[in-house]
Order: structure tokens, then C-alpha cells, then sequence
């Protein structure tokens, strides 16, 4: 009982100093919105809000660079959203390792979820459940809702919360920058808490969302019941996403109520959920050979949902602890299971690629990519074993596909400028580089890298002008968008 008084007083206190610590940053004056309706912000200032947030919270927060992991959770997030009310159709899921349990929306699409929640669902539903809940967050617009809210109660420590928010995104007041970018983080991981009214809205719609794209809406009160048995488990360690939602045995309720109410036609659960969740673990930052031999076990003793994902895994691992043999073995047995599946070319590539059989990985690539040239994954492993191997042209005309597709992924514009320097193509080396610094928050080094792409366009007039078209929309999202009545 004081064990629980203690916890709440010190969630209470983490609430109030992320809720505070904005506030001294400055005296904030919020934005003119106009009217406090729904409509303060246009959905496409959210988007930019939800675009600068990103930029910015690219230096806080840990991405997590896996194409693979990556790919899975955007489209699980997508299936999700086009079983939903909203119009706007641009969402980016995207993953944080962080193995603590957490989701989080950013407004304008973008939908945050950290390893450790990965790892803590015990279904691909349970999954898709707090996805759903976020994704309803954003389509229902609850953080605008929110601020013209803040701004009718005229509730300081919120406004300034939210403030902080725009503030960051608006590039406001260099100095401070960096503070900002990470209180603001911070803030939509931890602190931001949406009212009851708005979280109720999200747990409701969110289910229907759930059930319509063929998962069972039971999945969303076993996850929270999860979540409430892991926090009595360990007192000292509250799962993350628990600060932001407080699970009561009455939300619980009323979500199962909610779901016994519902019809569904429930869909397979996916390989790609339980392959995914293999691959954290064989990443983990443990020991490999130790976890090699945890899948090993496993295997043998049929302690698995998905074989083949336990296998992929234990072949991951064994990689990773540069047993290329047994790995070699492992991988070839997965690809006669299943020759179409690209992860298992992929992971074929890359104990070939590790094990120094550059030319024997090339040609499993170069036949997978044959059959699936539109594959992201194995576009950008195969794009980076040609990059390792000096055939940058020819990576470069991959990447440059993967770059088309995914235009906000600041690791694939670091590969093309890399490709661009090794194929003697400078200029287009340091357009590349000013996209990657762009994305990742980084204006000064990007427009530094225009600059020297400038120097390089000489006489070509066409090229000038896009530079410093380019160069003119960076400098303006720096600017404080102050005056904007
Ligand atoms: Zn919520």
C-alpha cells in the first residue's frame, strides 16, 4: 500500500516536472490558432508540426535501423489504419529500441512503438491493440483538441507542455534547440497525458479499428490485464506505457465488455509477427553465443509458437556470434522451407557477406532481388553489399528506388551519399548528405552540404535554382514563426 503511494506520488511527480520544465524555458506564448475548435490546426500544419517533431526527435530518441523490424510494424500500422474513419493515409510507424514498454502518437501520423513493447506482447493482436489505440490518437486529433482546450481553461502547465511541443517544431531560439527537442520528446513519451474523455475515445474506436482489420478486440483487455499483472510483479519498474495510460479494473471492463459486443473475423495471426520478435531477441545486447544456445534449447525442446521464426532467430544469433557453419546450416534449412521468403535470402547474404564469401552473397542476392525487385528490405541489404563491394553505381541506382519510396528515412540518404562520393559524383554525394542532416535535425550541417553542392553546380542553371530552392525552404523552417497572427 505505501509501496503503491510512494509510486504514484513519484508518477505524479515525474508528470509535474515534465509538465513544468517547458515552462522555464521561456515566457511561451502560444501560437494564435484561431477559433477552439477541432480545427485550430490545419491537418496540414499538423503534418509539418508531426514532420519538424520528427526531425527533432531523431537526435533524442534511439531509431531503430532495422528495414526488416521497420517494414513489419508500417505495415501491420497500415492494414490498421485502412480499416479506420481516417482520410489522411500518410502514417509512419516506426520503432524505438528502448526496452522499456511504451507507444506513443505524434501528431500528424506518426506513431512511435519501443522494442520492449514488441517483445511484451503476447500476440500480434495485443500488438496491433495499442497500435490501434495510438492510431486513434492521431485520426481523431486529440493533441489540436487538447490545445484548444489548454487554451480555453487557459491551463498554463498544458499550454506550456504543448507549446514546447510547437516550439521545438517551429526551430525556435537556436540556443535552447536542444533542450527543447529533448523536453518535447520526452514530453510525448512520458508526459503527455491525454484526458480521460480522449483516452476513452481511443481505447473505443481503437478496438473497432482492431476488430475490423481481423484481430481479435479481446486482445485489447488482455493486454492491459498483462500490464497490470507486470506492474504488480515488479513495483519498482512501471512499465512506461502504464504513466501515460492507468489501467483501473474499470477500464479493463469496460473494454471487455466492449469486446464481447463485437463481431470479427478473426485472420491467422502473421509469421512476420513472431520472426520479428525472434530478431529482438537475437539482437539483444546479451552474449550471442549465449542466445544462440537459449533458441537452440528452445528448439529442441519445442518451446516455441512459430518454428521456423525460432529458427531464423537461432540462425541470427548464431551469426552475430560468427558461428558462419552452423549458421550456414540453419539458414539453408529455413530457405528450403520456404525459397520465396526474401528475410531468409537476406539472412543467407549475410552470413555469406560476414564469413568474407562476398561473391557467393552477391549471387544469392542478385537471384532474390531478380524475383522481388520491389522488396524494401532486400533492396537496401542488397543495395549495401554492393556499396561493401565497391560497386557503388550499381548501388546507387537501388538506393535511389529505396530513396523514392521512403523519402523520410535520413540512414537510406547517408547510403546515397556514400554511393554518390564512391561513384565520383560529388555534388550529388552533398545533396544527399544535406537530406540526412535534414531529417535528422540537423539544418546548420545540411545547408552547409547545400552550399558545397552549390560550389559544384557551376554554370548548370536548372541546378542552381532547385539548390537554392532547397536551400530557401531549410532556412524558413529555422526561422521562429513568430508574426503569424
Ligand atoms: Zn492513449
Amino acid at each position: 500500500m505505501l509501496q503503491t503511494l510512494l509510486r504514484s506520488l513519484l508518477t505524479a511527480g515525474l508528470l509535474l516536472q515534465s509538465l513544468l520544465a517547458p515552462a522555464r524555458a521561456n515566457n511561451i506564448n502560444l501560437p494564435d490558432l484561431g477559433d477552439e475548435s477541432a480545427a485550430v490546426i490545419s491537418p496540414a500544419q499538423e503534418r509539418k508540426l508531426g514532420e519538424d517533431f520528427m526531425r527533432q526527435a531523431r537526435q533524442s530518441l534511439a531509431f531503430l535501423d532495422d528495414p526488416e523490424i521497420n517494414d513489419y510494424i508500417q505495415t501491420l500500422g497500415l492494414k490498421l489504419v485502412s480499416h479506420s474513419a481516417a482520410t489522411q493515409k500518410e502514417f509512419r510507424f516506426f520503432v524505438i529500441n528502448d526496452p522499456t514498454i511504451n507507444a506513443f502518437a505524434v501528431p500528424g501520423g506518426f506513431v512511435g512503438v519501443h522494442t520492449g513493447l514488441i517483445l511484451a506482447a503476447q500476440s500480434e493482436a495485443e500488438l496491433a491493440s495499442v497500435l490501434a489505440h495510438e492510431t486513434t490518437h492521431v485520426i481523431q486529433r486529440h493533441i489540436p483538441r487538447m490545445i484548444a482546450e489548454s487554451q480555453r481553461l487557459n491551463t498554463q502547465a498544458l499550454a506550456a507542455v504543448l507549446a514546447s511541443i510547437l516550439l521545438a517544431s517551429s526551430g525556435r531560439g537556436q540556443g535552447a534547440e536542444a533542450g527543447i527537442a529533448l523536453t518535447s520528446a520526452a514530453v510525448t513519451q512520458k508526459g503527455l497525458n491525454y484526458s480521460r474523455a480522449l483516452e476513452e475515445e481511443a481505447d473505443r474506436l481503437g478496438m473497432g479499428i482492431l476488430a475490423g482489420a481481423g484481430f481479435d478486440p479481446h486482445a485489447m483487455p488482455a493486454f492491459f490485464e498483462h500490464m497490470q499483472s507486470l506492474n504488480r510483479l515488479n513495483e519498482s519498474n512501471l512499465p512506461e506505457f502504464l504513466r501515460t495510460h492507468p489501467v483501473t479494473t474499470n477500464r479493463i471492463a469496460d473494454a471487455r465488455n466492449r469486446a464481447e459486443q463485437l463481431t470479427y473475423r478473426q485472420t491467422p495471426e502473421s509469421s512476420e509477427f513472431h520472426h520479428v520478435r525472434a530478431k529482438l531477441r537475437a539482437l539483444a545486447a546479451d552474449n550471442p553465443a549465449e542466445i544462440a544456445r537459449g533458441f537452440k534449447e528452445n528448439l529442441a525442446q519445442g518451446k516455441y509458437r512459430d518454428a521456423d521464426a525460432e529458427r531464423y532467430g537461432y540462425a541470427l544469433a548464431l551469426l552475430r556470434s560468427r558461428q558462419f557453419a552452423e549458421a550456414r546450416d540453419e539458414g539453408r534449412k529455413l530457405a528450403e522451407r520456404r525459397p520465396n521468403k526474401n528475410a531468409y535470402r537476406v539472412l543467407q547474404a549475410e552470413i555469406e557477406m560476414a564469413a568474407g564469401k562476398t561473391g557467393e552473397a552477391l549471387a544469392v542476392y542478385a537471384s532474390a532481388y531478380k524475383k522481388a525487385p520491389n522488396d524494401p528490405v532486400l533492396r537496401r541489404a542488397y543495395a549495401e553489399a554492393l556499396l561493401k563491394t565497391g560497386q557503388a553505381r550499381e548501388a546507387k541506382v537501388l538506393i535511389k528506388a529505396a530513396v523514392q519510396q521512403q523519402p523520410d528515412d535520413p540512414a537510406l540518404y547517408k547510403m546515397l551519399a556514400q554511393a554518390a562520393g564512391d561513384a565520383g559524383v560529388p555534388l550529388e554525394a552533398h545533396q544527399a548528405m544535406a537530406e540526412h542532416y535534414h531529417l535528422n535535425g540537423n539544418p546548420k550541417a545540411a545547408l552547409d552540404q547545400l552550399q558545397l553542392a552549390v560550389r559544384l553546380a557551376g554554370d548548370n542553371f536548372y541546378l542552381q535554382s532547385s539548390l537554392e530552392a532547397r536551400i530557401v525552404t531549410i532556412k524558413e523552417e529555422m526561422i521562429p514563426s513568430q508574426g503569424k497572427k
